[in-house]
Parts: structure tokens; sequence; C-alpha cells
């Protein structure tokens, strides 16, 4: 069968090829793939950044954002041949540590997870799969090819439900929330934001496009610009740059007893001269709190299949910009400014 594969750390080494039916060791359930979604880590994983090829094998079958049919449900009989379903992406550590040992392997504490296309497992780009009955989704078949959007939107359902958690440490009725960057992570998370009845602002660099349009779709504000120039206080900033400049002004901007959730992942940049006293200061005399959220556990990838059920599916459907055929998966990997979610077509719905 057809797979997109790469051999990690290794610059220019991602391929299409012919590789064996998937491994029975993945899991009971075969799957026929649908689409998957590109995302970040994809394209780092690409450039030779980041990736671990299953043990004993050099080369990795990409993708972690998936869509497929089941084929043949397997022995454990929990699914019916042409349910669609998603596949969870991560796998606890073997020690395991306290959290993986209680089901909460996106709080793992030694880092010894393991991740589907990213770290040691083979991912969903290949035309078949397995997956273990466990780790398999059901997603609502109305949803059609948008159930690709459940693994990024789960990213944000454990978000949300993290600045929840720290909120309710005192009396909490946030009224406004800022999320900033309209990418995938960022128009999903004003989604989830919306649902809950919040005024909702996002911030973009971008000034005209889908993501300005998105954002006003969703009866959210559009905000294009500096953090400080975002005329509310918000309880709650959702980052989703990882650019070290809003990371610093959304420190900043989040207001008295706010919560800024950190959900991008980025590196380098210039360093942003702020006094970490001064902004150390400011946040014990507000009462703020700083939380990292990553990854997703099974009550998160629930969470997110019933925010994607509520959704307009219009609106959802404007999230993906773009589907690329498997041969054309390194096209799939240029984003340009304009696109949101880029997805590699393997089958038709
Ligand atoms: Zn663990």
């Amino acid at each position: 069968m057809k797979a997109i594969t790469v051999e990690p750390l290794q610059r220019e080494s991602a391929r299409v090829e012919d590789v064996p039916e998937p491994d029975p060791r993945n899991g009971s359930v075969l799957v026929e793939a649908i689409a998957v979604g590109v995302c970040g880590t994809d394209v780092e994983i690409v450039e030779g950044k980041y990736g671990w090829a299953p043990p004993g094998q050099t080369r990795l079958v990409l993708g972690h954002e998936s869509l497929g049919r089941v084929v043949d449900p397997g022995p454990a009989g929990r699914f019916r041949a042409g349910e669609f379903v998603v596949g969870i992406v991560r796998r606890p550590d073997p020690v395991p540590c306290p959290n993986c040992a209680v089901g909460e392997w996106d709080m793992c504490r030694n880092g010894q997870y393991t991740e589907r296309g990213i770290k040691a497992i083979d991912g969903f780009m290949s035309e078949r799969w397995r997956i273990e009955p466990d780790y398999a989704m059901r997603v609502d078949p109305s949803l059609g090819i948008l159930g690709v959007l459940l693994e990024p939107t789960t990213v944000v359902a454990k978000a949300w439900e993290q600045v929840v958690a720290v909120g309710h440490r005192a009396f909490w009725e946030p009224r406004s929330v800022l999320v900033t960057g309209a990418g995938p992570i960022g128009l999903l998370a004003a989604l989830v934001a919306k649902q809950h009845g919040l005024d909702v602002h996002v911030l973009d660099r971008v000034k005209t496009g889908h993501k300005p349009e998105l954002v006003r779709a969703l009866g959210a504000t559009f905000h294009s610009g500096h953090v400080n120039d975002v005329p509310v206080e918000p309880d709650v900033i959702i980052e989703c740059t990882g650019v070290g400049q809003v990371i610093a002004d959304a420190m900043r901007k989040v207001g008295a007893g706010g919560i800024l959730c950190l959900t991008g992942v980025g590196s380098g940049g210039r360093t942003t001269g702020f006094s970490t006293a001064d902004v150390a200061a400011e946040m014990v005399l507000q009462n703020n709190v700083i939380i990292g959220s990553v990854n997703a556990n099974k009550r998160h990838w629930y969470k997110a299949g019933e925010v994607l059920s509520r959704a307009d599916r219009g609106w959802l459907s404007r999230l993906i910009t773009r589907r690329e055929a498997p041969e054309q998966f390194m096209s799939a990997l240029h984003r340009s400014p304009d696109d949101i979610k880029v997805v590699v077509q393997f089958a038709d719905v």
C-alpha cells in the first residue's frame, strides 16, 4: 500500500512509497484512510528537526490528524465496518508515571510516551492503518470529512478544561476571551469560547482573507496588530502563536484574576527585554496564572467530538482550505498565509 514516510532527523527524506500492510501489533481494528491533516509538527519532522522511527526501523509513517473508515472491526466487535473513526495519537509511557497510570497520558511526567506519526509508532498517512479499539474514537458521521478536525480540536478541548480548572480556584465568571493567532488551533479555540457564550476576540497578523472572515462569521471580533491595541481586558487569553513578543504582551494584557493559557510552541526570536521581576510583580498583585497545555487524553477526545457536532458545518468546512492527493503531500506541507488547514486526502468520504 501507499504511504508517506520519512527518515526522522534527515532533511529531504520524505517520500511516497509502497510499504507492507499495517502492522497487526498496532491494533486489531483495520481502517481505510480518508484524510490526514497536516500541521506544524509534520513540517518540523519533514525538515529533519523532530521525530522518531519505530524501534528497529529507519522510517516513520507520517501523520497524526486522522480520519478513516473501519474496514475490519476485528474480534473485539466494538466497531462496525463502514464507521468513521479517528485514532488517538499518544500512548502512555511503559513505566508508567502516575499520570499515564490513570489514563492522563497528556500529562505524562517522564516524557517516555509514544505518539502515532511522531514518536516511535507509525502514523496515519497510509492507505490503511490499524488501531487498538481503546484508542479509536467514533466520529459523528454527519461531519463527513470534517472529522479530520477532531485531533486539533482535542488540543483546544484540553486547554479549555485547564483554564476552567484554574478559574475555579476562586469565584469566576469570565466574560471575555482573547485568542492570539488565527490558525486552526486559534480558530477552534475561538469556536469553543463562543460555544461557552463568551465575548471572543481574535488577534492575528493578517488583515484580510479567510481568517478575519471566519472570526466574524463566528460572531467574534477580529483584530490585526498588537496585543496592546485590543480594546478589552480579557479574563482569559489563549495563546496560539508561540511568538515571544506576543506571549510577553499577553502576560501583561490579561486582566486581574486572569488566566493566560499557552498552546503555541515556538523557539528563539528576539528577547523581549522586560524585567522578569516587574512582570512577576504584576502577576502577584493581580493573582494571574500562566499555564502551558499540550496534547489531550480520552476525555478531551470525547469533548472535542461534542464541540464539532455542535458546530456549524459550513463554518467548519471553511477551515479546510486545501485538499491534496498523497502524491502532492509536499505541496500540502507548504502552507500559504491564507491556508488554514490543509489535508492529504486518501479516499472519498
Ligand atoms: Zn507518563
